[in-house]
């Protein structure tokens, strides 16, 4: 009997404001072989985010109760929130032969990379610095003092990028989608 191919770890970051969110859904359509890891966080929810769909929400008692039972595959603070990739529903799915995308921070990413070998990390650049400030502005969900937070840890992150195996630059969103889905059934095919 054939055993089932353990499906592709991937591991996909980039600073707020490259568009993950939105090269991911396009990415997903049609994509039956392949999920997201819905990740843990302390942060509050956006308007319109829902628990257990775009995150768990918990408190910082929860997750750190998480951590301490070995339930989390890697986690990092992100501008005062704790976010971390939930275990058992990652490792599960693996064995499937389903291939998970992990969306995470770049210290997250680092971990992923130590634990699990044949991860393929992925690094979501924005075209620009400028049109990055200004997706975070046009999003319209975040404070001021947010948005000025998160342009200081994109450009600490955008430093990282040469870690990664691949870099694809978000300049269009179909594009970025599509380059990503190449890399990854190249990936598949891959004999080492
Ligand atoms: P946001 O608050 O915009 O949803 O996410 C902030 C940052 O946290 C993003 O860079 C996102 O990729 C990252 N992030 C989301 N989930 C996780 C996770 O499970 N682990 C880590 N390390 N980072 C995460």
């Amino acid at each position: 009997m054939t055993k089932t191919k353990q499906g592709l770890l991937i591991v996909i970051s980039g600073p707020s404001g490259a568009g993950k969110g939105t090269v991911l859904s396009s990415l997903l359509k049609g994509c039956e072989d392949t999920v997201i890891s819905v990740s843990a966080t302390t942060r509050k929810p956006r308007e319109g985010e829902k628990n257990g769909q775009n995150y768990y929400f918990l408190s910082r008692e929860e997750f750190e109760e998480l951590i301490r039972s070995d339930g989390i595959l890697e986690y990092a603070e992100y501008c005062g929130n704790l976010y971390g990739t939930p275990r058992r529903h990652v490792e599960e799915r693996l064995q499937m032969g389903i291939n998970v995308i992990l969306e995470i921070e770049v210290q997250g990413a680092a971990q992923v990379v130590e634990k699990c070998k044949g991860a393929v990390t992925i690094f979501l650049m924005p075209p620009s610095l400028a049109e990055l400030e200004a997706r975070l502005r046009g999003r319209g969900t975040e404070a001021e003092e947010v948005i000025q937070k998160r342009v200081a840890a994109a450009q600490q992150e955008l430093l990282a990028a040469p870690n990664y195996d691949y870099i694809i630059i978000n300049d269009e969103v179909e594009k970025a989608a599509a380059e990503i889905n190449a890399l990854i059934t190249a990936e598949k095919q891959k004999l080492h």
